[in-house]
């Protein structure tokens, strides 16, 4: 729908949002009226080069043709029912991802919280089946991120932060360790842990890529203490760092994984994938979902991951991401331009990150700020060079003004 068809001037609308909607988000002055591939545009027509990719959802571009056509399929012979008959496109899907990515069972979900969630009760069902009634402990990483409802937020480790404040006590049983720091993981293991769960690149936390031999490592610690390792790819999944799940590029395989956002190419789908002997934990009426596995979202899904795979984005996603790196760490006052594929943070000397989201904005470039000072951008994996090069300029431009505006301070 657009602005016109509503018979309302802009100003009309988003005072309907300020006074109706309960907001959490830092809302732009702008209303995305429409989207196409790398671009989203306003009421009034411009054209926003997007580096925020609906928060690295639409990773086969904005409105990719693929998924629109698939929704529109599915939307002509089912759109929702109960979990109880067969459906084709939860069949389709379950088979295409498990064999993709190497594992023997899926549950479907709907959001990334919620996998994760999904994910956090699978291994404690797990351990306490198959250990007794004390090994439910995971450790998790500072600086993480998995979410917003209990179980997913109190896997989140980040204590201070507005995240948890205000929400305590959370779940008992979860404990956290240094990121990157294995000896630190090492230490926290005792004899009620059951998992240890961290994401392959901490997106949230500042996009800090995991190395090797910490992943690796965390590999090993779990197969020596009996442990589950948990990797939380909704924001890496379906191509974003280079390999189309993070652990295929880290050569490691999880015992459970959960992703979300690239999966449904704009449609809200979400998933665990795990081995058949885990999965075992899950019987009838131990979990559920009434729109897990919604018909629409798998549909979407199966066109997503099929294009991703199929136009090997991923490769795209590796090439421009190494391009990116490059040409962000040419910028005045970068200290570090990091990440994989095209899961990018800029890391300056200066807290000016928020100065530069909103001097990009002004340049219609959108990109995200973390704390005060790491831009992370996340754009479609189909971007080219030349965009990057737009995006490059803009933030040249908004560093600029930016560092101008501190030292005229
Ligand atoms: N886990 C990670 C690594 C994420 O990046 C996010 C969202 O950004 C989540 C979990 C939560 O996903 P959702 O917002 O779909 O619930």
């Amino acid at each position: 729908m657009l602005l016109r068809d509503t018979g309302l001037t802009a100003k009309e609308l988003k005072e309907i949002v300020n006074t109706y909607m309960i907001e959490t988000y830092e809302r732009y002055d702008f209303i995305a009226e429409r989207a196409e591939g790398m671009y989203l545009y306003d009421e009034n027509g411009n054209a926003y080069l997007d580096f925020y990719g609906g928060v690295a959802v639409n990773s086969c571009g904005n409105r990719n043709e693929r998924v629109i056509e698939a929704i529109k399929d599915q939307v002509d012979d089912i759109m929702h029912t109960f979990n109880y008959p067969y459906t084709i496109p939860q069949a389709l899907l379950a088979k295409k991802i498990c064999d993709t990515i190497g594992m023997e069972k899926i549950f479907y979900q709907n959001s990334g919280t919620e996998a994760n969630e999904c994910m956090i009760k699978m291994a404690r069902k797990y351990g306490v089946d198959n250990y007794g009634p004390d090994r439910y402990e995971i450790i998790t990483a500072k600086h993480g991120f998995h979410g917003r409802t209990y179980g997913a937020m109190s896997a989140t480790g980040q204590p201070d932060n507005a995240i948890q404040q205000g929400f305590k006590p959370m779940l008992p049983g979860f404990t956290y360790a240094e990121f990157n720091n294995l000896e630190d993981f090492a230490s926290k293991i005792t004899k009620n842990t059951i998992a240890i769960m961290i994401e392959p690149v901490q997106g949230e936390g500042g996009v800090i890529p995991a190395t090797e031999d910490f992943i690796q490592g965390l590999r090993k610690l779990c197969d020596d203490n009996d442990m589950l390792l948990l990797l939380d790819e909704v924001q890496t999944g379906w191509g974003r760092t280079g390999a189309p799940m993070a652990f295929m590029g880290y050569d490691v395989k999880p015992d459970i994984v959960s992703m979300a956002k690239a999966m449904g190419g704009g449609m809200p789908i979400a998933a665990v994938c795990t081995t058949k002997k885990i999965a075992s934990a899950f019987t009838a009426g131990t979990h559920g979902s009434t729109y897990g596995g919604h018909c629409v979202s798998c549909a979407a899904a199966y066109a997503s991951i099929s294009e991703i795979m199929e136009k090997k984005l991923y490769e795209n996603a590796k090439e421009v991401g190494e391009y990116l790196k490059s040409e962000l760490s040419k910028l005045p006052h970068v200290k570090e331009a990091r990440g994989r594929g095209l899961l990018v943070g800029c890391e300056y000397d200066i807290p000016i990150c928020v100065e530069v989201k909103h001097g990009c904005l002004d340049r219609h470039v959108l990109i995200t700020a973390i704390g005060d000072s790491v831009n992370r951008m996340i754009p479609p994996l189909t971007v080219t060079c030349e965009q990057v090069d737009e995006l490059v300029k803009a933030m040249r431009e908004s560093i600029e003004a930016a560092v101008a505006k501190v030292h005229a301070a």
